[in-house]
């Protein structure tokens, strides 16, 4: 009979979860991981940033190959989507990155269970399987990361058809004609690029006055405008009111400006709205955990909960609800079980919209530091001179660093433009060092490459740029 005691059960193998339980095996304790779907890796690796970025992939490349290639002098006669290996590909990279954590778990000696994890008491938990058996582990440290589900609107039930999650979205199995998102998050966003790049017609309703939440005013609007040219139709401050189902159309409602009740109809609705942390089932009553006014499990400045031994980590718990964000928890988690601390320095968590371009950022925004009354100095520079972005085709966007007035310590960088995600890991480690502007603008970067653009800008907070 196998021993059923652990030193840590995490309870969800999303990002945070499966990296958490990762890194606690690394320093030595006894790991399970419990989770209720058939496959490893959580929304993450499933049904979220790996499907929806290998889809933006593929659809960017017909993209290209439909208006850009001919730029570049290469003429090809026939270009054709054939979605379901598009489709298919996609559904490949998960399987093989789901795969890869069975083999992550082997090789660090985790057990995993597959079943419903909940709370019996503050060391038990239960796991019922999909046909109905239970078995009861024990645990000296308990980590519940369960992570979130899609924000429904009581008016616009999800039918998995014609009013769909970010789920179906990943998965259709034609090019709607008319697409309509309700959100003008990074989710509504990125799959209403996918789809208008497939040839869907996208109008994407937002309800505040700009798209991408609490990112840079300026940088966000400039995103609209480009993908606005590239054909997606927004409309702001429009809050839909309701959401019907006809025969094969689906309608929103909502008013105009001018508080006419306007109606647009489509193929799909995908409402895209947010998520909210998931703990139905979890028995957080049994044990005592408590939850905020939002559902959120409420934890300490440790990741803790009201429960000593109890943890919770990722989108389950207040905070970006972002995978890095979930991952870093999962590791501060085990070493504080293991070593007594753990870190996550929240100042520095970036956020991207892989859109084309792509929207990236780390750090107070402008309108953040006005409101905190923080005199700081800023510096942009556009990737129309930048060398690299010409060659690539693709200069649209701009770098804008934001530092402290007095210190010139760096206090923000926002990034509008080709690969920003990949452009902002290098605001994160300034910003983690605690650098000025300056230590950016007096290091190497390689040319011709667009993190010159990330230089020029700092310089451009001492008004050095060099701009032509
Ligand atoms: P999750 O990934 O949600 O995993 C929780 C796991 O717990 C799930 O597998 C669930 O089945 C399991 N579970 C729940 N309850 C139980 C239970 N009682 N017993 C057993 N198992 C249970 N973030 C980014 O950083 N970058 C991106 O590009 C990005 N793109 C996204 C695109 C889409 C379409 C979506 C939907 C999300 C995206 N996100 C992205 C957000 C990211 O997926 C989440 O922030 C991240 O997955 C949260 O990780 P987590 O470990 O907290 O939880």
């Amino acid at each position: 009979m196998a021993d059923l005691n652990f030193d840590l059960i995490v309870i969800g193998s999303g990002p945070g979860g499966y990296i958490g339980a990762i890194r606690a095996a690394q320093l030595g304790l006894k790991v399970a991981v419990i989770e209720k779907d058939k496959t490893l890796g959580g929304v993450c690796l499933n049904v979220g940033c790996i499907p929806s970025k290998a889809l933006l992939e593929s659809s960017e490349h017909l993209s290209q190959a439909q208006h850009e290639f001919s730029d570049h002098g290469i003429k090809v006669s026939k270009v054709e989507l054939d979605l379901a290996q598009m489709l298919n590909r996609k559904e490949k990279i998960v399987k093989s990155l789901t795969d890869g954590i069975k083999y992550l778990f082997n090789k660090n000696k985790i057990t995993s269970f597959e079943g419903l994890g909940s709370l019996k008491s503050a060391t038990d938990v239960e796991v019922k399987s999909s046909s109905g058996e239970t078995q009861v582990l024990k645990a000296k440290n308990i980590m519940l990361a369960t992570g979130s589900v899609p924000i429904e609107l009581p008016f616009a039930k999800f039918d998995g058809k014609k009013i769909i999650t970010s789920t179906e979205a990943l998965s259709l199995k034609e090019v709607p004609k008319k697409m309509l998102v309700i959100g003008g998050g990074a989710i509504g966003l990125e799959l209403g690029s996918v789809w208008q790049r497939l040839g869907a017609q996208v109008t994407v309703i937002e309800a505040t006055s700009k798209l991408c939440g609490p990112m840079d005013a300026q940088l966000s609007k400039n995103l609209q405008k480009l993908l606005a040219k590239q054909g997606i139709e927004f409309l702001l401050e429009t809050k839909v009111s309701d959401v019907k189902v006809s025969g094969n159309q689906v309608s929103v409602k909502f008013e105009d400006a001018d508080k006419k009740s306007v109606e647009l109809s489509g193929d799909i609705c995908l409402v895209a709205v947010g998520r909210k942390a998931f703990s139905n089932g979890l028995g957080l009553e049994n044990a005592g955990v408590e939850k905020d006014e939002r559902g959120r499990i409420k934890v300490d400045a440790h990741l803790r909960t009201n429960i000593p031994n109890i943890y919770a980590i990722g989108d389950v718990i207040a905070g970006p609800m972002l995978a890095h964000k979930a991952e870093e928890e999962g590791v501060a988690v085990a070493e504080t079980i293991v070593n007594g601390h753990g870190h996550v320095n929240y100042e520095a968590v970036p956020s991207v919209v892989y859109t084309w371009p792509e929207f990236a950022s780390v750090g107070k925004s402008e309108e953040e530091l006005k409101a905190a009354g923080t005199a700081y100095k800023a510096g942009s520079f556009p990737f129309t001179a930048n060398g690299r972005a010409k060659a690539l085709g693709s200069t649209d966007g701009q770098v804008k660093i934001l530092a402290d007035a007095k210190t010139d310590r760096i206090l923000g960088v926002h990034i509008v433009g080709p690969r920003a995600s990949d452009m902002i890991a290098e605001a994160v480690i300034a910003m983690e060092f605690g650098a000025s502007a300056e230590d950016i603008a007096r290091s190497f970067h390689a040319h011709p490459t667009l993190s010159e653009a990330m230089r020029e800008a700092a310089l451009a907070v001492d008004k050095r740029a060099r701009e032509m």
